[in-house]
């Protein structure tokens, strides 16, 4: 309705405006942005900032596509075969089974799309804005004409945006112009006619923030924007399909060709060589392509899919391409990053180096309740006036902001490592708003993973200016003159900075050093070429960030299942070693740097890059050439990214994996996969599932083959050795309708074996028919042929009815079929435990309702006309049993067979 509504608005040439222009059209406080109120109507007025979501096909043409497939036509054309020779039970038979499986098809499709949109739902876009005079986050979709909107560099632009500030801002806006080159972007209005690409005080939805940050306002939501009204859509997250799909639809086609060349075959043998009735003759074949053809393959394991990569949302692990589910499980080296993703990204300051003293601080989180010691003994603040120095510039070089809710806990706004540093000047009692008051704000270069500082220019007075700069302790100690009381106090030689912060790094404590200058008060713009010298060192700052519980087992079961896990990090070579060895990586193995690795050529870094575990101090070109690396030498590589320049080593890994939580829109974009977490234990996981799913594949497959196969050789066999067919057509359409369909799809809910961890990744040029499977669905196959048709020969030869032992015949392939499901549940381990018979909740559902079909079919009177059946005794029935327990107990001692076999072959070799 709002859309609609709004649809005939004037379209503004918001570029050829300037600030003021922008702020007094859209009537907005500059510093508070919108109040709640205002929001609430401009929502109503304009609507939610989203397109209109890309129309799927409707649900009639779904289910008119049911019916474009080989088996359809084939029936149909059978089907309307019989009915012109008036036969109508038949026909009735087959429109009725073609209707059946449409049906099915249908429903199975709708579960699997329904899955996958939940999934997107997951990623959708969040912005920062400035509502109410404070910074919040909300989801982009909330924004309106009007909202003071944050930006910074791997943001995705949520709307489109008139820019009121901007530092270092670049865009790459490709999606609008064509054009992958990033545009640097500034203020100054341009002329109405302007084409799109040269609107520089505009940004437009769907860009991407390539460097620098910006603060903008929000001038069109939604359809008005460039993008809407493009209509592009939003990118589609999902194809529905993965390599493994398409090979088996492609095998399925070929199979198909196959029977139905194979039923011509038969018909020409049967009604040429052994003269059968042509017109029985016909059904038959119509019946075993029927039967054979493997219709609902690719839309079970579309299903088992799009099931499995849901389980993986509920637990973290969202896909965004479904190719990933498969390659997971061949994935032979993780790469990941420390902070957030080993570590909790809960940072708390610990401890204080100064040129003359070590202070200690307690407390945990970010409540600024704790006490700052030397020596064990609390120190106040003006004991030490170097303690409010260096917390001045903690709190000033600082784009964080602390909030306590109303149950009493503190959060951060911004980056945790400075949520730490403003909790630490709390628990000295400076208020970090008043400093910020007294020294306002004039420029500042933000923290970027490359740079590893962050430097800010204050105005104190007129004649007052300071930078403060805070970063890497090597980056900031270049830049400093080391302060005379080092050298003139014996005991602090600039070496003993040097070990006093080498020791804490190797305690596993992240280093922060930060600095002064003081500087020319005309000064209003803060550059990199004011950060070559002139820095007086203040402090350096140790901040604990302790590594998540669960990542240790996380990482134990990764190498049980022949996953190495390397650790990536900006963080000093020390520190990463420390808190690597406390969760089991890199234990006493060497550690690379960033300049190290800069130092190798590509041939050099592959030799050594499968022996370490640890890389220190690495930008996202190292991780790049790691990633490379690591693939010239066989890996399956995921690896792990955040920032805006991680995003071309995600898109080169295997499966690129973004944080969900810390990521930003450009890493999200580059990835296959995002953890809604940052956790690695959720990767370690998602392996699992990955595993779980590519296995469920597998089992439906050896499941539906043979099951299929068996069918079609009673007939093949009966035709071929001239016996009475031990089925009727409408017999074998039975047994398809009621147990392909019903039984197979229990295997999509099978949870992961609990040994798929304990095997090695999957080879990924591992064929997935190999000899193994084709011996599988033989072996079954003849099992299946040879209960059925052998109980039918036996009844007839012991004199019962052609009715009684056709009806046992069918009843002993379904009963087979139903017994065989269970040994599907794993493919290689006995299910002869009470974990394997009964674990699958589903499966015993399927096996149930199968029974409850086949006893009516047997003796309900009107299904007993249709089909031609009959009533079966106890003793029938029995007999049925037995044959399916052969099948089953064959089966299980296939698989100790072979499990004997390759033991003896790993001893022999
Ligand atoms: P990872 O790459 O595993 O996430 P990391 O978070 O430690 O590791 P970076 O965020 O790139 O890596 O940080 C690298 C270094 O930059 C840190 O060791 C620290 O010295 C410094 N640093 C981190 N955050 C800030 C910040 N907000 N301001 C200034 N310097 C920072």
């Amino acid at each position: 309705m709002n859309e609609q509504k709004t649809r005939n608005r004037q379209t503004v040439n918001w570029h050829s405006f300037n600030v003021d222009n922008t702020i007094e059209q859209l009537q907005i406080d500059r510093n508070d942005g919108l109040s709640s109120q205002e929001v609430e109507n401009r929502l109503k007025k304009f609507g939610n900032n989203r397109l209109p979501r890309p129309r799927g096909r409707s649900a009639w043409v779904r289910f008119l596509l049911q019916f474009h497939n080989v088996l359809i036509y084939v029936m149909l054309i059978a089907a309307g075969i019989t009915g012109m020779l008036g036969d109508w039970v038949d026909t009735g038979v087959l429109l009725a089974a073609i209707f059946i499986n449409a049906v099915i098809g249908f429903v199975q499709e709708g579960k699997a799309e329904q899955a996958l949109d939940a999934i997107r739902s997951m990623l959708s876009l969040h912005s920062t804005v400035i509502r109410n005079g404070s910074r919040i986050e909300i989801e982009a979709e909330k924004l309106v004409p009007g909202d003071l909107v944050m930006l910074v560099s791997g943001d995705k632009v949520p709307a489109d945006l008139r820019l009121l500030t901007s530092k270092g801002l670049r865009v790459n806006e490709a999606i609008l112009t064509g054009e992958s080159q990033a545009v640097e972007k500034t203020l100054e209005p341009v002329s109405p006619d302007a084409p799109l690409g040269d609107r520089l005080c505009m940004l437009y939805s769907g860009t991407l923030v390539v460097s620098g940050q910006a603060t903008a306002i929000v001038v069109e939501t939604g359809i008005h924007t460039e993008l809407g009204r493009i209509s592009a859509m939003l990118a589609q997250v999902q194809t529905g399909t993965t390599p493994l799909i398409r090979q088996i639809t492609k095998f399925g086609h070929w199979l198909a060709l196959v029977i139905v060349l194979l039923s011509g075959a038969t018909y020409a043998t049967g009604v040429l060589w052994h003269h059968h009735a042509p017109k029985e003759m016909f059904m038959m074949v119509v019946a075993l392509a029927a039967s054979a053809i493997p219709e609902g393959l690719p839309a079970i394991m579309t299903i088992t899919l799009a099931l499995g990569v849901r389980r993986m949302a509920k637990r973290n692990a969202i896909i965004r391409q479904l190719p990933a589910v498969e390659t997971l499980g061949s994935v032979t080296v993780i790469c990941s990053d420390k902070t957030g993703t080993l570590t909790r990204n809960e940072m708390t300051v610990q401890r204080i180096i100064t040129a003359t003293h070590v202070f200690g601080v307690s407390g945990v989180g970010y409540a600024p309740e704790g006490k700052v010691d030397l020596g064990g003994v609390q120190v106040a603040l003006n004991e030490y006036p170097e303690l409010s120095d260096i917390a001045r510039a903690l709190v000033l070089c600082n784009d964080a902001q602390l909030r306590k809710h109303s149950d009493g806990t503190w959060q951060v706004i911004g980056d945790p490592t400075e949520g730490a540093l403003l909790a630490f000047a709390a628990k000295l009692g400076l208020d970090a708003e008043l400093e910020r008051s007294v020294m306002p704000l004039t420029d500042a270069i933000p923290f970027e993973s490359e740079h590893r500082l962050m430097a800010t220019l204050h105005h104190q007075t007129e004649d007052k200016s300071i930078i403060y700069v805070k970063g890497a302790p090597e980056r900031i100690r270049a830049m400093c003159h080391i302060p005379s009381d080092i050298n003139e106090t014996p005991h602090h030689s600039p070496n003993d900075w040097e070990s006093k912060a080498k020791e804490a790094a190797s305690s596993g404590l992240r280093l922060l050093a930060v600095a002064v200058k003081v500087v020319d008060s005309t000064q209003h713009e803060v550059n990199f070429s004011d950060l070559n010298s002139g820095f007086t060192l203040l402090a350096l700052v140790g901040i604990i960030d302790p590594p998540r519980d669960e990542v240790i087992m996380a990482v134990a079961v990764c190498n049980a299942a022949g996953i190495k896990v390397k650790m990536i990090t900006g963080d000093h070579v020390e520190t990463a070693r420390a808190i690597g060895a406390s969760l089991g990586i890199g234990l006493h193995k060497h550690a690379l740097t960033g300049a190290e690795i800069e130092a190798m050529d590509d041939d050099q870094l592959q030799e050594v890059v499968l022996d370490v575990d640890v890389f220190a101090r690495a930008s996202p070109e190292h991780k790049l050439r790691l990633v490379q690396a690591l693939q010239n030498t066989g890996q399956i590589v995921a690896m792990t990214g955040d920032g805006v320049n991680d995003a071309p080593a995600l898109k080169r890994a295997d499966v690129g994996v973004a944080m969900g939580l810390k990521g930003t829109e450009a890493a999200k974009e580059a990835s296959d996969m995002v953890l809604a977490d940052d956790n690695f234990a959720t990767i370690g996981n998602a392996v699992r599932e990955g595993r779980g799913i590519y296995d469920n594949i597998r089992k439906f497959i050896l499941f539906t083959l043979p099951t299929n196969g068996g069918e079609a050789l009673v007939v093949i066999a009966a035709i071929l050795f001239q016996l009475t067919l031990p089925m009727t057509p409408a017999q074998i359409l039975w047994i398809n309708m009621v147990t392909s369909s019903t039984l197979g799809l229990a295997l999509a809910f099978e949870s992961p074996e609990f040994d798929v961890m304990r095997r090695q990744p999957r080879d990924p040029r591992e064929p997935l028919l190999s000899w193994f499977f084709a011996w599988r669905v033989l072996m079954v196959s003849i099992l299946m042929m040879a209960g059925s048709l052998g109980l039918f020969l036996w009844e007839i030869d012991r004199g019962s009815s052609l009715e009684t032992a056709r009806t046992m015949a069918v009843s002993a392939i379904v009963g087979a079929e139903m017994f065989y499901l269970i040994n599907s549940r794993y493919i290689y381990k006995s299910v002869l435990s009470l974990e394997g018979l009964f674990g699958n909740r589903y499966a015993l559902i399927a096996i149930a309702a199968c029974a409850v079909l086949q006893l009516a079919y047997t003796h309900a009177s009107p299904l007993q006309a249709l089909f031609n059946s009959t009533d079966l005794s106890y003793d029938e029935w029995l007999k049925v049993l037995l044959v399916g327990m052969t099948i089953f107990l064959f089966a299980e001692l296939e698989k100790v067979t072979l499990y004997l076999f390759r033991l003896w072959r790993k001893t022999a070799h």
